[in-house]
């Protein structure tokens, strides 16, 4: 029997966002398109972007670790993002499709920030301070997305779906 420590488990969660974050990149074009709001598809375009220098973050702290960058497949982050193709579908040209992709979206942030702390937070424990300052960035961006989403929900785009 193998003793895992916390070295293991955080290079687990690792791959697992390394792989998330790649599906999120591959979903938010699809998302942006969809958006009825201008301001909505600018958020996922704008996240889009910040979303590819994640994963070269991600890459970054690999190489700090010295191990492979490699993805394992996140069951959670496949079902929030079948969720929302869900919504895509299923509310296609609706007054509310804005209000679900948003829920849709922030589901998706909020998986990340848990993750980006606790990662974080090991790092911190582990006393990688290069990665964690890595993973502080690519924390705050999340943490701002969330902010960017939750006011847009605030404004036009819920009043819409009434
Ligand atoms: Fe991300
Ligand atoms: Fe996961
Ligand atoms: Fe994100």
């Amino acid at each position: 029997m193998t003793e895992k420590n916390l070295s293991d488990l955080f290079l687990d969660t690792l791959k697992d966002i390394y792989y998330a974050e790649k599906q999120i990149y591959k979903s938010l074009p699809k998302m942006a398109k969809a958006a009825n709001s201008d301001q909505l598809r600018q958020a996922f375009e704008k996240h889009h972007e910040e979303t590819e220098g994640q994963i070269e973050r991600l890459e970054q702290i690999f190489e700090l670790i010295e191990k492979p960058a490699r993805g394992k497949r996140c069951d959670a982050i496949e079902g929030i993002l079948d969720e929302g193709k869900e919504i895509m579908d299923e509310y296609k040209h609706a007054p509310a499709l804005d209000a679900g992709l948003l829920a849709a979206a922030q589901a998706v942030e909020h998986y990340e920030i848990s993750r980006y702390g606790t990662l974080k937070a090991w790092a911190t424990k582990l006393g990688n301070k290069d990665v964690v300052r890595l993973l502080d960035q690519t924390l705050s961006e999340e943490k701002k997305t969330d902010e960017t989403l939750t006011k847009i929900a605030g404004s036009a785009v819920n009043a819409e779906a009434a």
